[in-house]
């Protein structure tokens, strides 16, 4: 099948079918799990030609190749992806490739927090200019703060506990004043629910530890690149050395196969809780991107096409001491970081994250809940019985 037929093609049987090639996989539907250090070549001639399709087991195998290329087929507008260890080590990585001594970078105030960490310590101590924008004001938010050498522009949509959407089209704009690459963190809509390169950014980061392995079993990550990208992000990862192991990258695949009828799913089930939450007098409000009424709402409906099953809401006056009543009476819902397999789960939310753009003052504890495949209607049941026990009185 040439490129273009298979663009035509929906997501689900492209999920199904990609990184599917009898050279990885023989007359199996399966790769095999390769386990690989050492590969053997017949000649001198051979190893030293330069085009053998393996050389050594951290550049490559074909369970490696066969995720690369799946995850590179279901993303638009890819060249080329590039398996990681855990998802941070994705986007440590992909920051490698594209700043230099002394540049500019700039991050969502809302990142993910332990990026903002690697940010702050490690790329401040190398001489990386790190400056954090305020995600709702969209353009704006980045405007005045662009310099000549920014070389990076960091994109989390929606941000991390807080959901805000980012207007990436306008940023991707912005970028090109100064030759800025553009890299999102699409861990929460994947790319089923959004195609940030095909809206100009250069780089797509998954934590595949969440919905493309989707069993709460591995940590991996990924970046998917566009041909202006691809080669330096490539060269990086060789450079780095940051490969995974094989039986995280099979789970993966088999995660990914699945991944659209799950997150159909989660969408659904979690759009059914937090429309729920939305009638509770407890709750002063639900941060769910298809809920607001704000810009970032508008935002989402333009450039995604579905919602995941992460949000958060804001229980209006309580303590935190309530709130963690409150958690520690659900039975359905796990309490543990992490998000993307198939169970639901609930934090609390620290009232101090960290925000130098723009402060962060809700109106009451924070709760992010991941809602999973359970019935819908066992975790309403659940979430009612512990709001009635912990209220305040
Ligand atoms: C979890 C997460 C990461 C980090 O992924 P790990 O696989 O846990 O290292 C990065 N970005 C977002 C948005 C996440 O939720």
């Amino acid at each position: 099948m040439s490129e273009s037929d298979e663009e035509k093609l929906g997501v689900a049987t492209r999920l199904v079918e990609a990184g599917r090639r009898p050279d990885l996989t023989g007359p199996f539907v399966n790769p095999p799990v390769v386990r690989a250090s050492t590969v053997l070549f017949d000649t001198v001639a051979d190893m030293n030609s330069g085009n053998a399709p393996y050389t050594y087991g951290r550049r490559g195998t074909p369970t490696i190749v066969a995720l690369e290329n799946a995850l590179t087929s279901i993303t638009a507008d890819a060249a080329g992806t590039v398996i990681c260890p855990s998802g941070l080590s994705a986007l440590t990585t992909t920051a490698f490739a594209f700043i230099e001594a002394g540049c500019h970078m700039l991050l969502p105030d809302c990142v993910y927090g332990p990026y903002r960490h690697f940010a702050d310590t490690m790329l401040t101590r190398l001489g990386i200019a790190v400056e954090y924008y305020d995600a709702i004001a969209g353009a704006a938010g980045i405007e005045g703060r662009l310099r000549p050498d920014t070389r990076l522009i960091h994109v989390e949509s929606p941000g991390s506990n807080t959901f805000e959407v980012v207007d990436l089209p306008a940023i991707v704009a912005l970028a090109k004043r100064s030759d800025a690459f553009v890299v999102v963190d699409n861990t929460w809509a994947t790319p089923l629910f959004h195609q940030p390169l095909a809206l100009g950014a250069d780089v797509m980061v998954l934590s595949a530890t969440k919905y493309v392995g989707g069993h709460a079993d591995i940590m991996l990550g990924t970046a998917t690149a566009n041909e202006r990208a691809y080669k330096q992000l490539r060269n990086t990862h060789g450079a780095n050395g940051t490969t995974a192991g094989p039986d995280d990258i099979y789970l993966a695949l088999r995660g990914l196969r699945t991944m659209k009828v799950r997150l159909d799913r989660h969408q659904e089930s979690a759009l059914t809780v937090a429309r729920w939450l939305l009638d509770r007098p407890e709750v002063a409000a639900v941060l769910h991107p298809s809920l607001f009424n704000g810009q970032g709402h508008t935002i989402w409906q333009r450039d995604f096409t579905g919602s995941s099953g992460l949000f958060a809401f804001i229980l209006g006056g309580w303590s935190e001491a309530e709130a963690a009543a409150f958690l520690d009476g659900l039975h359905h819902f796990g309490l543990g970081y992490s998000w993307g397999g198939f169970e639901s789960l609930a934090i609390l939310v620290s009232r101090d994250l960290k925000r130098t753009a723009t402060p962060w003052r809700p109106a009451g504890p924070v709760i992010r809940m991941h809602v999973g495949l359970e019935d819908p209607a066992d975790l309403i049941a659940d979430l009612e019985q512990a709001l009635t026990r912990a209220k305040p009185r």
